[in-house]
């Protein structure tokens, strides 16, 4: 461990003193080894997000889709056919549940649909976390375990609902890792993300997984549209508003989609849409190019259990905004002193930070930081002096502007790739970017930053047209109306 210090600071701050631990002959070499103001002017510099570096992640990111969807495996984005060609039309009439697999937790929802006169009668909804052991385990155990919890929330429905003899209580089912869509109820899954590595899913239908185990629980459900969670949240929120044309998840992991014509659609063959247009999947946490990264960011990739690949999503998305503030707060502390005396060694836990405890300390506005220093203390067991705990909110603060701001940029690629093609029907009007996920509902800042990127580069006057907005839950709700609009009954409920 490095040195302690007795005495005010180098660099841009005041140093920790914990002058009862600190044994005379190690003042000799203080001064060099604990100044962290370097590291975080580095830091500060190395994910720097100024306009040239917006536009270019914006360009990138439109150009990247349109190879998406030239052909399949063009570009990282793989621009994913979500196979829903008519959106919720607000006519859809029944009772309906929606399940949401995401990566921290999964939500059970249930909606009376009344339609055009009644709208969304009721809902209930219910939400579990995922226990840890079946991030790693078998498809079984973790379909099970969900069609369990799913069991128990059905009981609960009581008799307020009939349902006609012989008919299944149907499903949206939202499933928010990369799949291959193959029809509007059944699609493979290409790869677990968001550190799941559960064996005998890739490859599968995980509509059959999640069917063989309601089966093996005895329950009469069935899933009747498979929906990824930035898909379910752009049916939900248009159910409400006609002008939301692009949808954004930022959650555990991240993604976007948005509504495109279907002769855009180059690699498109022989799926043809009544409406012509269709929801595009992107994908958008493979994208990579132009990304302002870090040493931080590499190692923190290199440690993952997908290295090289999700890489906008390790670097926008709640699950990795915190281990990245861990991992340059650990450098602080072994190379700069950060904590003088107290033993950072807690601080090598991969993960020991999360994002709600970066956004707690961002809150703080207590004079002497009280949140910030109960925060590292508790979690880990370091103490810190005012000081620190500035310096502590400024690496907060640097990973999470760099993450909103290129959160922003990611939008206006989106919304350019649709303004190239269709002049004026996006820029020229009112558009609405529906955002849902736990990172972008909790953290204010973030918000902020995202916000002030897509405003920057759109310019004050096109900024106005784009309206981004919260839809909370609209995923859920979008899954059950894309289950009822799908329905294998008709629409004669
Ligand atoms: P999922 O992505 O698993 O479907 P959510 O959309 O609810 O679930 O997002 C959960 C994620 O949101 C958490 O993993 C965390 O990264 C982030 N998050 C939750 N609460 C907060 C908070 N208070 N501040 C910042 N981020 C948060
Ligand atoms: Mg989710």
């Amino acid at each position: 461990m490095s040195v302690a210090a007795t005495s005010p600071a180098v660099g841009s701050f005041c140093l920790p003193r914990f002058p009862r631990h600190t044994p005379r002959f190690r003042m000799a070499v203080r001064s060099s080894a604990i100044s962290v103001g370097p590291l975080l002017t580095k830091l500060k510099h190395d994910c720097a997000t100024p306009l040239p570096v917006l536009r270019h992640v914006a360009d990138a990111m439109a150009a990247d889709m349109r190879s998406g969807l030239e052909i399949d495996g063009g570009s990282d984005l793989k621009m994913i056919l979500s196979y829903i060609d008519s959106l919720p039309t607000g006519n859809e009439k029944g009772l309906f549940y929606a399940l949401d697999l995401g990566g921290t937790n999964f939500r059970v929802l249930r909606v009376h649909l009344g339609g055009k006169e009644d709208g969304v009668i009721a809902t209930e909804f219910e939400q579990v976390s995922i226990p840890q052991d079946l991030m790693f385990g078998t498809s079984e155990e973790l379909f099970d375990f969900i069609a369990s919890g799913l069991g128990k929330f059905a009981e609960r429905e009581g008799g307020k609902f009939s349902m006609q003899s012989g008919r299944k209580r149907e499903i949206g089912f939202t499933f928010s890792f990369p799949v291959r869509q193959t029809s509007i109820a059944s699609g493979i899954l290409i790869k677990w993300t968001k550190g799941f590595a559960v064996s005998g899913t890739a490859g599968r239908d995980v509509v059959a997984c999640l069917n063989e185990a309601m089966e093996r629980q005895g329950l009469e459900m069935q899933v009747s549209a498979l929906v990824n969670d930035a898909v379910g949240t752009l049916a939900g929120a248009r159910y409400w508003d006609d002008d939301v044309m692009v949808a954004v998840i930022l959650g555990t992991g991240t993604n976007a989609c948005y509504i495109e014509r279907m002769d855009a659609i180059p690699k498109l063959q022989s799926h043809v849409s009544s409406s012509g247009r269709t929801i595009i999947n992107t994908e958008w946490g493979a994208f990579s190019k132009g990304l302002p990264l870090t040493v931080f960011d590499r190692d923190m990739d290199a440690a993952t259990i997908n290295p090289g690949e999700q890489i906008f999503e390790k670097t926008i998305s709640g699950m990795y905004l915190g281990e990245i503030v861990r991992r340059v707060l650990l450098k602080m502390a072994e190379e700069g002193a950060l904590f003088g005396d107290s033993s950072p060694e807690k601080l090598s836990t991969p993960f020991l930070l999360r994002t709600p405890d970066v956004c707690a300390m961002q809150q703080d506005d207590s004079d002497d930081l009280k949140v910030v220093g109960s925060i590292l203390h508790d979690s880990a067991s370091v103490e810190s002096n005012v000081s620190a705990r500035k310096i502590v909110v400024e690496v907060c603060d640097t990973i999470v502007k760099r993450g909103g701001r290129l959160a922003g940029a990611g939008i206006v690629g989106i919304l350019q790739k649709m303004e190239e093609d269709s002049k004026g029907l996006v820029f020229g009007k009112r558009t609405v970017v529906a955002m849902d996920g736990g990172l972008y509902e909790h953290y204010p800042q973030y918000r902020r930053y995202l916000q002030d990127a897509v405003t920057e580069l759109l310019g004050s006057e096109l900024s106005k047209n784009v309206v981004i907005e919260h839809s909370k839950d609209g995923s859920g709700i979008g899954a059950a109306l894309l289950a009822a609009a799908n329905s294998m009954y008709g629409h004669d409920l």
